[in-house]
């Protein structure tokens, strides 16, 4: 089985080139001497008996140090520049703390193996020119093709597209996601065969297969986790089922943390390290990068925002709790609140929503109570994370206007640290190509 491309991009930042020579990093004594010369402390050791098998076991040893230390360097600045996005050699040498001189010599070895690339940013005013001129470094992307999977509840989509996220082809299929897992995966695999040829991409092109579950999932075994939600995904190897179907490496992971990524690295987010996304669909789902990672918690289970309680006595929910966030405030919960005001039986969010537009005052009040649970929701967040940023969004985006207000008055009444700090409240901009947008990036995401 091939490697993702990341996989593949780790295995060059670990083997050196053939003919390199060993960088001059490290003390002295590891630097430009002849293996077994008495230099240092060493001398002592260097000074009693020393057999040929010494002299071998040592220069292992010095060699493995070597190769280590170049290693982690190589990985400390793919690491920053993957968390960060662009930046220069100065800023790359404080960030992670390495010499400017063994930084300059990392950033050159990653420039010669084409892992990074450097672009002239003297034009950003921001930059001053003095010295040296200012080039903005920026990780190198691997050519070819990723496929991102977004299961949602009731569908399933898939897109096609090159590594800078840029969609080629892309089709959706209803189907009951959470009831049939086996078919949904059958449906996935379906639609990419079609994709890939509508697309006119080879298979041997595609790097990597990225699938969003919205579920939390166990992160050590790849599975869905939870014994009330997904029930039909409980254990399922997915991405191995994927993978044997489509003879291309899958990885998976929850749908709300690859929009996060997304949104980090393509939308609303770009110029933030922390931010919260909740996704507002059949259920809400949530998404938090901290320092530009996504937090998956020690199992992988954080960030399921949707089941915080907003209301202790409120309706119960499929996770076991009751008065869950997603019992207040998703597409669901508005069709269940229109129903219980008396709006029809046959209601959809959609109808709902219209029916507030054109200003009947239950309609409007259904969007009123979806703000009030958003608002707490949101406030605890901000009290916890101090984060700059929380976004939003998901199929209900489009009624921001009228559960908007609401929930800022509530955020504001609720949370002393939204009062006191410039603390934001958006809707994301990639709309459900969000996840597409993470799983284009999640190859790197794995590794660094
Ligand atoms: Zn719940």
């Amino acid at each position: 089985m091939r490697s993702c491309g990341a996989v593949a991009l780790i295995d060059r930042i670990v083997r050196p080139r053939p003919g390199t020579p060993a960088p001059a990093t490290g003390r002295p004594w590891q630097r430009n001497r002849p293996l077994g010369a008495p230099i240092g402390p060493l001398a002592l050791i260097f000074s009693a008996k020393w057999t040929t098998a010494h002299r071998a076991r040592y220069a292992a040893i010095v060699v493995t140090r070597i190769s280590a230390r170049r290693d982690r360097t190589r990985q400390l600045l793919l690491g920053e520049l993957g968390r960060r996005g662009a930046l220069t050699r100065t800023q790359l040498a404080a960030a992670t703390g390495l010499s400017p001189s063994a930084t300059a010599a990392g950033v050159a070895d990653l420039l010669a193996d084409g892992l990074m690339s450097e672009d002239d940013a003297t034009r950003d005013a921001a930059v001053p020119r003095r010295g040296r001129r200012s080039t903005q470094l920026t990780l190198a992307r691997p050519s070819g093709h990723v496929i991102g999977i977004d299961f949602g509840h009731m569908h399933v989509r898939v897109a096609v597209a090159d590594t800078t996220a840029a969609v080629l082809a892309e089709a959706e299929r209803s189907l009951d996601v959470d009831q049939r897992a086996s078919a949904a995966i059958a449906a996935a695999a379906d639609i990419i065969h079609e994709l890939l040829g509508k697309a006119g991409v080879d298979r041997g092109q595609v790097l990597c297969v990225a699938a969003g579950v919205p579920g939390p999932l166990d992160r050590d075994r790849k599975v869905v986790s939870s014994p009330t939600i997904l029930r039909s995904w409980i254990d399922l190897p997915a991405a191995d089922e994927l993978s044997r179907r489509l003879g291309l490496p899958v990885i998976i992971d929850n749908d709300a943390d690859m929009g996060a990524l997304g949104e980090k690295r393509y939308g609303a987010g770009r110029d933030y390290d922390d931010l919260v996304l909740l996704t507002l669909g059949t259920g809400i789902g949530g998404g938090i990068i901290s320092g530009g990672r996504i937090l998956h918690g020690f199992v992988g289970m954080a960030g399921e925002l949707g089941h915080t309680t907003v209301s202790p006595t409120g309706n119960p929910c499929g996770c076991g709790n009751q008065g869950c966030l997603e019992k207040h405030a998703s597409a669901t919960a508005v069709v269940a609140m229109g129903r219980m005001m008396g709006l029809g039986d046959h209601l959809t969010s959609e109808a709902v929503y219209k029916l507030a537009a054109g200003g009947d005052e239950k309609a409007k009040a259904v969007f009123t109570a979806m703000g009030q649970a958003l608002g707490t929701a949101l406030a605890t967040l901000v009290n916890i994370f101090n984060f700059p940023l929380y976004l939003l969004s998901g199929g209900m985006l489009p009624a921001w206007d009228l559960f908007a207000p609401t929930m800022m008055d509530e955020v504001r009444r609720r949370s002393f640290v939204f009062r006191n700090t410039p603390t934001r409240i958006d809707k994301a901009t990639l709309g459900n190509e969000a996840g597409l947008y993470g799983a284009a990036y999640l190859p790197y995401e794995k590794h660094f």
